[in-house]
């Protein structure tokens, strides 16, 4: 139970809660469930670091959840909430990830209990910098062992730290790059990284709403354009997630819920233009043609079709499920909604998009980053000239036959070979509408199946099982 209240499950104990009902709609045999359950390997280190004079003790942990598939991989958490159960239920989530959406890694977590606010610069990159190397020392990080990646409160920066320190003790190593993804892009990083977990929320509600029948079981009209979004949480996540909803779906975001505050407007929020505000300000209250709620807290009340929590787990509990009124929840953070507060949300009708399947793009983005490490080329590099003088050589011919000739805007777009941002998307968007698809198929096919986490869980749980299953127990 968690320290807050005996009612509450812990963030590990809620996983597990949805894992064993999903469970039982499988038929995978009993000790090899929770050989899969199980985190494989708990590393909690502590280090120290001279913040100025003074000597400061870090906690931090490392988990693998699965190895059933090698390297592990997910990110690194800086919060000063870290503990055991959260980052052991945030590597468990991720090896249900990349099963859900073919991403061949196992999963794995890592948090370091700091608060990254109280800390400059300098004295968050020694903080990394001594992290990594406490990982490099235990095997706990590697291209072909385990791969970190930004969560909460890290980002590009800290994965260029990580990087270097890698690269500093594993001189010469070829595929080193390979051992973190989400970099700088042009410190081995990939275009699309940043942006490619709000992508991932975009296409995948628009995946749902794509469907008539999917749209009339929760009362709302099939599509994304003009449907209303509020949002918690503008970081990575919560602000790409708007942006691209925004310019790309037609959505109308007439909610934001930041550490100061929530903010409201029943006209739409341009969200370019609040994140601008946000950075200049340091708040969203104040944004011109917003008022403010009185409790932050109501932002979970907000009439809308779409909630968007992007923030952190445990924000939709059985204290407040009753009082929402949206019909999709959209998890883009990792366990934002509790297991028992969407035990309520099913009872009234509300769809819930799960984080492991719809917070998935990020590590599908990671996945191809570190593909692009390993065979040390762009992607499009090789054929996009090829591609571009092809296309033209058809649309000259084309010209030729007909007699009529191609303006030259729309000449560039027919001919236009695809660079490595136009394929890390096509890819995304490839994975989520597909992964929608099989959960959809399995939600669909078995009626005692509750929603479409437990699907998603099916359908993860399978995939592991099956691997588990080819290759044996060793010894
Ligand atoms: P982030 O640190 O970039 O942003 C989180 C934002 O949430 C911050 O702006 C913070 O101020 C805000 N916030 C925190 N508590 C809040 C509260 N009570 N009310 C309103 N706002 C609050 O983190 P992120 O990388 O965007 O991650 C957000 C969530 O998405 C986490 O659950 C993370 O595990 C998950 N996630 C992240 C990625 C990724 O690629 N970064 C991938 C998959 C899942």
């Amino acid at each position: 139970m968690s320290n807050t209240g005996k009612q509450h499950l812990s963030f590990f104990e809620s996983v597990n809660r949805n894992f064993d009902r999903a469970a039982a709609h499988t038929s995978i045999p009993e000790g090899l469930l929770e050989q899969i359950k199980v985190c494989n390997a708990v590393y909690e280190m502590n280090f120290p670091v001279k913040i100025g004079n003074q000597f400061q003790v870090i906690q931090a942990y490392r988990v693998q959840h699965s190895h059933h598939r090698l390297p592990t991989k997910g990110g690194i958490r800086f919060s000063h909430l870290v503990n055991r159960d959260e980052v052991m239920a945030l590597a468990a989530l991720m090896s249900y990830k990349c099963a859900l959406v073919d991403v061949p890694f196992g999963g794995a977590k890592g948090g370091v209990k700091i608060s990254p606010r109280k800390y400059n610069e300098q004295q968050l990159e020694k903080i990394t910098r001594r992290y990594t190397t406490e990982l490099i020392r235990k095997n706990f990080i590697g291209p072909g062992l385990d791969v970190p990646a930004p969560d909460y409160g890290t980002g590009s920066r800290e994965m260029a730290w990580i990087l270097d320190t890698y690269q500093t003790f594993n001189h010469g190593e070829i595929d080193s790059a390979a051992c973190v993804t989400g970099k700088p892009e042009n410190q081995s990083g990939i275009r699309g990284r940043t942006e490619a977990t709000g992508r991932g929320v975009f296409y995948g509600i628009r995946q749902f709403l794509s469907y008539a029948d999917d749209c009339k079981a929760v009362g709302l009209t099939p599509g994304i354009a003009g449907k209303t979004m509020v949002i918690q949480g503008l970081g990575n996540v919560g602000s790409y997630s708007g942006t691209i909803s925004q310019e790309e779906g037609d959505v109308k975001i007439i909610g934001v819920s930041e550490i100061e505050g929530t903010i409201v407007s029943e006209k739409g929020i341009n969200m370019e233009k609040l994140l601008k505000y946000r950075k200049d300000k340091g708040t969203i209250i104040g944004f011109p043609g917003t008022k403010a709620l009185p409790d932050r807290d109501d932002w979970v009340a907000i009439d809308c079709d779409i909630l968007v929590p992007a923030a952190l787990e445990n924000q939709i509990t059985t204290d407040n499920a009753k009082k929402v009124k949206a019909r999709i929840i959209a998890e883009a953070a990792n366990g934002p909604v509790t297991s028992e507060a969407a035990d309520i949300l099913n009872k009234k009708g509300v769809a819930i998009l799960p984080d492991m399947y719809l917070n998935a793009g990020g590590v599908t983005v990671s996945y191809f980053e570190w593909l692009k490490n390993l065979s040390h080329m762009r992607f499009g590099r090789m054929e996009k000239r090829f591609t571009e003088n092809s296309y033209s050589n058809l649309v000259s011919m084309v010209e030729r036959l007909t007699g009529l000739s191609v303006g030259v805007r729309e000449r560039d777009v027919l001919t236009h070979g695809a660079d490595e941002i136009d394929l890390v998307r096509s890819g995304l968007e490839d994975t989520m509408v597909n992964a929608y698809d099989q959960i959809r198929e399995i939600y669909k096919k078995k009626k005692t199946i509750e929603d479409l986490r437990a699907a998603a869980f099916v359908c993860a749980l399978n995939k592991i099982a099956g691997d588990y299953i080819r290759l044996g127990i060793f010894p």
